[in-house]
């Protein structure tokens, strides 16, 4: 039966595991990022690479917010409510739990803090970032059979943070992806693509023209591939007095990348993640938003035991607490129509 439980597991650990593998390279160029995977993920070594003090297996905002959206969702009975969720990110920012920040997130806690409603605390234009995209995924778990809400929800989660349309657009498209490969048994980029465009192109033009091409970019080795999809959509104004190459933080370029990852190659979670981390930029941010897509469709015996284990997050949320709230997410999703 589709979606399965496995699933549900294999996109929230999916998601993880591919952030946990890009923070050690986060933000780091494409020559760094490509002997990181020949050295640490394709011939990983004893000692596995962790960053700063963070031992290898440390997820972060990213998969932190992804996460507590699954709590939140579980803890109100199935519905999502956005002024829990954000009161938990507001948390979470305030106990100085979050790993690897973003800045129009942080300002918009810093908002919810200061007493702003989730409808007032949101950054507003030009800021593009990721940051509302990167935590989507699990909205594709909640509302995979509801096109409507799950729009809603995508968006309603976002403009917590990000009020862009562009942002909107990116959460609905990774929320949308998941939604889309939780119900099918086989991946054909044409249909797959077409079939997220429609979810995207009431939103954005500039996320919908990308995805548009992104069947032609499929054909290209990843290499020629970056160098169209990293400086696509940008405007000026957004994100060119960044140092980061290739795949920024800016929310088009990082959420076409993630889906180009993913279908490159839908049947193998770990080369989906190398293509997500080696071209360098945001990576943590690629590899979480296309772990997540990759493990929802292949679920949870796909993506490598020995590495998901190690999950971490300061010593709490490891990957049993991980796989129990994918499977009550599970379960309570799979007795609404009971
Ligand atoms: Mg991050």
């Amino acid at each position: 039966m589709k979606p399965s439980l496995s699933q549900f597991q294999g996109c929230l650990i999916g998601q993880c595991l591919g952030d946990a593998l890009g923070f050690p390279v986060e933000g780091y160029g494409p020559e760094s990022c490509s002997t990181y995977v020949e050295e640490n993920i394709r011939h990983p070594s004893d000692k596995i690479l962790g960053r700063a003090h963070y031992p290898f297996g440390q997820y972060t905002d990213d998969s932190q917010l992804a996460r507590d959206l699954i709590r939140s969702y579980n803890e109100n009975d199935g519905q999502f409510r956005p002024e829990d969720y954000a009161r938990r990110i507001a948390t979470i920012f305030e106990e100085n739990r979050i790993v690897g920040r973003g800045l129009a997130t942080h300002q918009a806690a810093e908002n919810l803090i200061a007493g702003a409603s989730w409808e007032e605390s949101g950054i507003p234009p030009p800021s593009a970032g990721n940051g509302s995209a990167m935590r989507a995924a699990p909205v594709g778990m909640f509302f995979f059979d509801n096109p409507k809400l799950l729009t809603k929800c995508a968006i309603d989660q976002g403009r917590i943070t990000h009020t862009d349309p562009r942002c909107h657009a990116g959460a609905v498209a990774i929320a949308g992806a998941v939604a889309l490969v939780l119900c099918e048994d086989e991946i054909i980029p044409s249909n797959f693509l077409t079939a997220l465009i429609d979810y995207v192109r009431p939103i954005d033009p500039t996320l919908t023209q990308g995805l548009e091409k992104l069947h032609i970019w499929l054909d290209w080795d990843y290499k020629e591939a970056v160098k169209v999809v990293g400086p696509f959509g940008r405007k000026a104004g957004y994100d060119e007095s960044y140092s980061w190459r290739y795949i920024s933080p800016y929310v088009i370029s990082s959420v076409l990348w993630s889906i180009y990852a993913f279908l490159k190659t839908p049947e193998s979670y770990m080369e989906a993640i190398i293509t997500s981390i080696i071209i360098g930029g945001d990576v943590d941010t690629t590899a979480a938003m296309t772990g997540a897509i990759s493990g929802a469709f292949l679920g949870i015996k796909e993506i490598p035991q020995e590495w998901a284990s190690l999950l971490t997050d300061q010593n709490s949320w490891g990957y049993e607490e991980l796989m129990e709230i994918a499977t009550s997410c599970y379960n309570i999703k799979m007795s609404e129509n009971r």
